[in-house]
């Protein structure tokens, strides 16, 4: 389990620097020292076999610590999303009924609210000073270390909530066997190993967040953590620690390359850049390896329910033979822990170039969905995970992600996708941003429509928008209309563009 693989971390790196968080930084030693005596704390406050310990919080160096605190006391981490409604946030602890619950500071207020709503819950403090509650350092500091409970294999290590994009989010179980597995593809394929400075930017409410981290605790790497993703301040810590490799989802790597101050960070130690968890477009990739020339990239394509990346793109074949032309990068090949297929709606497969939904079984697949036997049921038919999302494979097994099935556009009967759209818009040099949906069409039942944000300071109309997608795509996938946002893109939690919120508008009261 995690903790045991924190153990073996403590033999071999036990004096390398764990953790920075601002102006506190922690050894190995130091970190599995405040773990075990966490664990302890946890205990007293009840915790045992199976419970649940949820946390509502910005990453911090206590968080850290709880990832394998929690563990280590017997429980189950269940990370809470600190951009929820309460109203969300109390249909979530009905729903995982935790025996803990931590907070911080910024978070007060909501944490008092559900506590009111659960009185048999305990609540802690995750940050200093919060009036009335008892904070979790000073429990640390009070207990002294004791026995590891030795969960591991089949046991719950998470609940790990899904990023919310196409509907409510589900609570993924991912074992112990779960993360551990996925944590040794990682350094199979030569990533988030002891010698990376790793900068932790995603919300750990977020398997992009808590992936990474748990990679680290078993390599013995250094996390440098940030309380939330800001491009400024990610580009301030890359340069302060010499970070040299972090996975940044494509709307955060626009940010940061677009930053004002972007030229005035030196991100020469940055050589490993992740990227994943939503389609980035060629054109936008394009300029991040230009902005980026001492990084290598590499492509992470996942779910919360498979812990979370299923197949990687190795920087060798970015600009490699493997690149289609017309057609998305590979999102790359299986990891060793997992089997992909791609196949028909009545489950069959299909044959190598044919696109059909993406399959996945291994041992990074999720238990299922917490109290979900329905959803668990349909989404593990078969013993595959079905990930919702179209996509072919090649003769050399790297698979290419077409489009999730939800935003696949039928457009007088044929199959538009719409992150092929997106890119064939992308490349023209006044296009910041873009989204492609379908609206409805009296004609065509669906037609495909372009949401744009434009570069400052420059210029394009509809007529040039069509024009350019043009010359690239076939004549049915080319937008029949055009639209200029000048605001930002609804983006989930995890920052990703919320398509279903952009569709909305134009299918009310149709659907
Ligand atoms: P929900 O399941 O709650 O609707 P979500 O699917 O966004 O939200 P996650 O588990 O965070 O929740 O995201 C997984 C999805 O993100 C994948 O199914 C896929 O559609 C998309 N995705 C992840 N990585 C990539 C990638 N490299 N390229 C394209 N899409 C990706
Ligand atoms: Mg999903």
């Amino acid at each position: 389990g995690v903790s045991a693989m924190l153990a073996r971390t403590v033999q071999v790196h036990g004096a390398s620097l764990a953790v920075i968080d601002g102006d506190r930084q922690q050894t190995w030693a130091a970190y599995a020292d405040r773990v075990a005596r966490g664990a302890e704390a946890l205990r007293a406050l009840g915790v045992g076999h199976g419970d649940r310990v949820a946390i509502l919080a910005l990453t911090s160096m206590e968080f850290f610590e709880l990832l394998a605190a929690v563990p280590r006391a017997g429980g189950i981490m269940v990370p809470l999303n600190w951009r929820w409604t309460v109203n969300e946030l109390l249909h979530a602890v009905a729903d995982c009924e935790p025996a803990v619950l931590l907070f911080d500071e910024r978070m007060a207020a909501t944490g008092a609210a559900l506590a009111q709503a659960h009185p048999d819950m305990k609540v802690v403090a995750l940050t200093p000073g919060l009036s009335g509650l008892p904070f979790y350092g000073d429990m640390v500091d009070a207990h002294s270390a004791g026995e590891d409970a030795g969960r591991g294999g089949d046991d719950v290590y998470q609940l790990g909530y899904t990023g919310g994009t196409t509907g409510t989010s589900k609570a993924a179980m991912l074992s112990h066997r779960n993360v551990l597995s996925e944590a040794m593809c990682c350094w199979a394929e030569g990533i988030l190993r002891s010698d990376c400075i790793y900068l932790v930017n995603g919300p750990m409410f977020h398997a992009a967040g808590t992936w990474p981290c748990l990679s680290i605790i078993g390599s013995g790497g250094t996390a440098v953590l940030m309380p939330q993703f800001e491009p400024g301040e990610a580009l301030r810590l890359i340069a302060a620690h010499g970070v040299t490799e972090s996975l940044l989802v494509p709307t955060a790597i626009q940010m940061m390359i677009e930053h004002p101050d972007f030229t005035r960070f030196d991100m020469s130690s940055l050589v490993s850049v992740l990227y994943g968890a939503a389609p980035i477009t060629d054109a936008l990739l394009d300029r991040a390896i230009a902005a980026l020339p001492h990084a290598r990239f590499t492509q992470c394509y996942g779910m919360t329910e498979l812990s979370p990346v299923c197949t990687m793109l190795p920087h060798a074949y970015l600009e490699g033979e493997h690149r289609m032309k017309g057609r998305n990068r590979a999102a790359g090949r299986a990891l060793a822990a997992v089997q992909i297929r791609i196949v028909d709606p009545q489950d069959k497969e299909l044959p190598r170039g044919e696109v059909g939904e993406v399959v996945v079984r291994g041992e990074t697949m999720m238990l299922g969905y917490w109290h979900r036997p329905e959803e668990t049921a349909e989404a593990l038919r078969g013993g595959w995970m079905h990930t919702g999302d179209a996509g072919f494979m090649d003769e050399q097994g790297l698979v290419y992600i077409v489009d999730r099935i939800k935003d696949v556009i039928i457009s007088g009967g044929e199959n538009v996708f719409s992150t092929e759209v997106e890119n064939a818009v992308a490349s023209h040099p006044a296009v910041r941003q873009v989204a492609v949906v379908g609206i409805p069409d009296a004609k065509w039942g669906e037609a495909v429509h372009a949401i744009i944000r434009l570069h400052d300071g420059h210029m394009a109309t509809e007529e040039d928008i069509i024009a350019h997608a043009r010359l690239a795509i076939a004549a049915y996938k080319v937008p029949r209309s055009v639209v200029f946002w000048e605001e930002e893109f609804p983006v989930s939690p995890a920052n990703k563009v919320l398509k279903r919120e952009l569709r909305r508008v134009y299918w009310e009261g149709r659907e």
